[in-house]
């Protein structure tokens, strides 16, 4: 591995491959050093079979119309699915009917409203505030808030799940979401297997301490995810308090995806949805025939998600195997296999899912995104104030990281050339 580089890029996950590539473009010597032994992060598209390629992480190309990886995936001649998402849709009738899920989604869209008219200056309470008391939806609407952030209610900024935005518009990439934003980095270097334990910004050349020596370096991008950031899975010399201050109030959410096989699949509609139960937050929803595959996938967050995650792979077939029979009758058992579940909080470089703000936390996201001494900049999904928790929120921060770095590289070398 090189041992110096003009700029190095920390973690190669969508923000990462995004600010490398800008940078690599502009003609600056960079290196994005990423741990795993694979560029994507927390988008990872595996092969599951000969047949069909799944997204164990980000699958949606949310606010498709205005997602930047839309274009790069279509200039990378993918196919784009266009399908509405099932969330948008009626769920399938069954142990839910169309009366009940019309009322359902009534409430949810009151409830978003409550929080999307929120100005900046109202107090930053949790999001179940803004719950009606004793509502019959208020379960399932937290079992939503659990995929949609990864936590309950309880434990989310108001102002924070406010401020997102989306276009509703939501496409998908047959080949993979994660292929697509892996293959963004091509050409670009990559230095892979090689976690960087610290970076030491006391001298005047940044030094990263790597498990493969130690890079020196004039600037710095940091994108790894906020719980490594506060857990120090990665640290700095002098310390960051206020980063990591700022980390720990964007902590993970949990999300994870269980693939099934399903045996006579042509009795479903393609990208149909079921929900496990409407009558408590702790279920998963399953996406039955995604793209027309014969398959289920199952969504899992919040509490849910982690206790399963505690007992192994196996607890989130069992989980799903019980709500599915409860729905489709005991006959169903027979009809799926598990194909692949990805443990998202196991996952050392990751541990977890997508951040959410605790309340009272939703200016972290901007005290996070803040470079530091115009050396140490960051980037990643959590530093985004709109798009958080998004592949393409976290592209957008890299190339907002990769730009401040431009300009502080144009003001050094002007220096330089004026000094000598
Ligand atoms: C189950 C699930 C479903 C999702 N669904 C969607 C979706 O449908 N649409 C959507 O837009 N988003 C979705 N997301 C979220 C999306 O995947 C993420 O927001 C996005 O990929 C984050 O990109 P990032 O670059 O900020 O972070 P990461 O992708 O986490 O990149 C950080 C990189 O840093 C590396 N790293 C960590 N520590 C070190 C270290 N010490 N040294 C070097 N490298 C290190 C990591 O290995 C990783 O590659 C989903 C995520 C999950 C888990």
């Amino acid at each position: 591995m090189t041992s110096e580089a003009e700029v190095v890029i920390v973690g190669g996950g969508a923000a990462g491959i995004a600010a490398g590539r800008r940078l690599h473009d502009a003609g600056i010597d960079c290196l994005v050093v990423e741990a795993r032994s694979r560029l994507g992060g927390r988008a990872f598209t595996l092969r599951a079979g000969p047949d069909y390629p799944i997204d164990l992480g980000c699958g949606w190309l949310h606010s498709a119309d205005r997602n930047p990886w839309t274009t790069i995936a279509v200039a990378q001649r993918r196919t784009i699915d266009k399908t509405p998402p099932p969330w948008l849709r009626l769920s399938m009738p069954i142990g839910f009917p169309l009366a009940e899920q019309a009322s359902f989604l009534k409430t949810l869209a009151e409830f978003r409203e409550r929080l999307d008219s929120l100005s900046d200056s109202a107090p930053d309470v949790a999001a179940a505030r803004f719950l009606e008391p004793g509502d019959r939806w208020n379960d399932l609407i937290n079992a939503v808030g659990t995929y949609v952030s990864g936590a309950e209610l309880e434990k989310v900024s108001a102002l924070d799940y406010g401020r997102y935005e989306d276009s509703g518009v939501n496409w998908r990439v047959v080949e993979g979401y994660g292929t697509t934003i892996a293959a963004h980095a091509a050409g670009v270097p990559v230095a892979l297997g090689v976690p960087v334990q610290r970076i030491d910004h006391g001298e005047r050349r940044l030094r990263l301490e790597t498990s493969d020596g130690t890079i020196t370096t004039e600037a710095v991008v940091v994108t790894v995810p906020t719980d490594l950031l506060a857990q120090e899975g990665l640290r700095f010399t002098p310390a960051l308090p206020d980063k990591i201050e700022a980390a720990a109030g964007l902590p993970l959410g949990l999300a994870d995806k269980l693939f099934l096989s399903l045996s006579g699949a042509d009795e479903f509609d393609k990208d149909a949805r079921l929900f496990g139960r409407h009558d408590r937050s702790g279920t998963a929803t399953y996406h039955v025939r995604p793209f027309g595959r014969p398959m289920i996938e199952g969504y899992f967050g919040g509490r849910l998600a982690a206790e399963l995650e505690a007992g192994g792979d196996a607890a989130f077939f069992d989980f799903a195997r019980m709500e599915l029979v409860g729905l489709l009758g005991s006959g169903f058992a027979r009809r799926i296999q598990p194909i692949h579940i990805h443990r998202w909080k196991a996952d050392p470089f990751a541990r977890g899912s997508y951040s959410y703000a605790l309340p009272g936390k939703a200016e972290c996201r901007a005290v996070l995104a803040a470079p530091a001494d115009d050396r140490l900049f960051f980037a990643g999904e959590a530093c985004s104030r709109h798009s958080y928790s998004t592949a393409h929120g976290a592209y957008l921060t890299g190339i907002a990281a990769a730009e401040q770095v431009i300009a502080a590289w144009r003001s050094r070398h002007k220096e330089r050339a004026i000094r000598s």
